[in-house]
């Protein structure tokens, strides 16, 4: 029996762990079903080519997260750089995020941004959805021309059917002011809205490169190939697909929430009993091609870190320039690029049919023959963006109320089912672990002062 439990070792699981062990609480173990720990930050090599599960890019805006990448890895081990993204769209390239950047679109788009954010529903009083959302803060043009289709393409979801909880800081706002600028100057002054306007990344290894680090902090708490396939709640047994058992006073779990009620049904003696096939998820594909740089002559693709694509002629919503973000993860003279591609519940086939014409797509986008293809990496993210349809509006937070109750941190971007980043992940494992040393000290002086409660009845007594 462990004290503390803590399962899957992503970043949330590894950062709580590193504040047990920095806080001296060394009674904890961890498992994890992979052989290798990071989880999505794990980056793949290949032929001297470095792969994260597309980029994977540090947007810091926490200073407690800052002082945890230094002191974990050393902030000097990072470049720090701001955001070089477009929007390709009509045959043109604007600057992200499109609601301040119009220039060089058709007039009919400026004039629809224009006409639509003037006359955007502010009478929506409580937007139902995040398609009302959008009207009433950014009006019918912008929806039209990007926030709907993008955000369509990136859920592969009727974005009439999510709510908009999830846009915070993802989806800056404008004012007409913006708009108008933007429309008539290519330089626009408002280029550093958004969660992420500038990025850090390692210098050498990939984002893998913070796992690497972090691990060191926790030597041998790491049990890889560890399953968790059942979770008897009742006597607080672990049941790990080879057999092996682990009894819990507290869970940490960073598995996906939707799988921790699957496995916890049966034994539940709480209401967990919903069902969990109402949280849903998508998935993306994540294609990776290197090239040799003499192929590579898009000029309009020169130093930019990424491009979102509205379009319904793309498949892929985002593509990325590895070798953009940094030079190290490409071998010299080589480039190579991400594309993302979602998709929900499709089988084999399909899937294999949209990784092959997305790739098509993206070499006709950048001009380049399948020959020139040196290096090619398909990666596929089973859960990659959680869909916030009405059931989780409505049942999340009384879930995790539920699972608290059982002692369970269910955290992290699936553990908490959220749309979040890795500095969500970073603040979600430092709470859960400080939440749990208070509860176990608050324990500990609360049986100390029993027991200290005792000793003078007794005496007394005893008088
Ligand atoms: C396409 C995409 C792009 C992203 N880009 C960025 C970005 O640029 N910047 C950013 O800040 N964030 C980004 N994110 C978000 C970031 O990846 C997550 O916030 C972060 O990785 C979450 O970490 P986690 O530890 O909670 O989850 P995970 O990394 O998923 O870790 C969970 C761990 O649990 C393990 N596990 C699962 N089931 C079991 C089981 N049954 N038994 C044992 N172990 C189990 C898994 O193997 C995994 O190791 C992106 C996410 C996606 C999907």
């Amino acid at each position: 029996m462990a004290e503390v439990v803590i399962v899957g070792a992503g970043l949330t699981g590894l950062t709580a762990a590193y504040y047990l062990e920095k806080n001296n609480f060394h009674d904890f173990k961890i498992f994890e079903k992979e052989n290798l720990s990071g989880g999505l930050l794990r980056s793949f090599n290949q032929d001297g080519f470095t792969f994260d599960f597309t980029g994977h890019l540090l947007h810091i805006n926490n200073q407690d997260f800052y002082n945890f990448l230094n002191e974990v890895a050393g902030i000097n081990n990072f470049f720090v750089q701001n955001r070089n993204s477009s929007i390709f769209m009509q045959n043109t390239f604007t600057q992200y995020p499109f609601q301040t950047n119009l220039y060089g679109l058709p007039e009919n788009i400026i004039y629809d941004v224009i006409y639509g954010f003037i006359n955007r529903k502010k009478n929506i009083k409580s937007p139902k959805s995040f398609h009302e959302w959008v009207l009433k803060y950014f009006g019918a043009g912008i929806g039209k021309h990007f926030l709907f289709p993008y955000n369509k393409k990136l859920l592969s979801y009727d974005i009439k059917k999510i709510d908009h909880t999830w846009t915070g800081r993802f989806v800056p706002q404008t004012d007409l002011k913006s708009i108008i600028y933007s429309a008539l100057n290519n330089k626009n002054t408002k280029n550093n809205l958004g969660y992420n306007s500038s990025f850090y990344y390692p210098k050498y290894g990939g984002i893998n490169y913070l796992i690497n680090k972090l691990q060191d902090k926790i030597k041998n708490k790491i049990n890889n190939n560890f399953n968790l396939i059942k979770i008897d709640l009742k006597n607080k047994i672990l049941i790990f697909e080879n057999g092996y058992t682990e009894k819990f006073k507290y869970l940490i779990s960073s598995v996906p929430l939707n799988y921790l009620l699957e496995i916890s049904q049966d034994k539940a003696n709480t209401s967990l009993q919903v069902n969990h096939k109402n949280l849903l998820c998508n998935s993306v594909i994540n294609f990776n091609l290197g090239f040799n740089v003499q192929n590579f002559k898009n000029n309009n693709l020169n130093n930019k870190h990424w491009i979102y694509f509205s379009e319904k002629q793309y498949n892929f919503y985002r593509l990325g320039f590895w070798h953009n973000i940094n030079h190290n993860l490409t071998p010299n003279n080589y480039c190579a690029i991400y594309g993302e591609v979602s998709y929900i519940n499709k089988n084999y086939k399909y899937r294999n049919n949209l990784t092959n014409s997305s790739i098509k797509q993206a070499l006709e986008f950048l001009n380049i023959k399948q020959d020139d293809i040196i290096v090619n990496n398909i990666l596929n993210i089973n859960n990659a963006y959680v869909i916030y349809n009405n059931w989780r509006q409505k049942n999340l937070h009384k879930l995790q109320e539920k699972l608290l109750l059982e002692n369970i941190h269910s955290i992290g971007r699936f553990g908490a089912w959220k749309y979040s980043s890795m500095q969500e992940a970073f603040l979600d494992g430092k709470q859960a672990a400080t939440k749990i040393l208070d509860d176990l000290n608050i324990n500990k002086n609360f049986r100390g002062l029993i027991t200290h409660e005792h000793k003078n009845i007794a005496k007394l007594l005893q008088q």
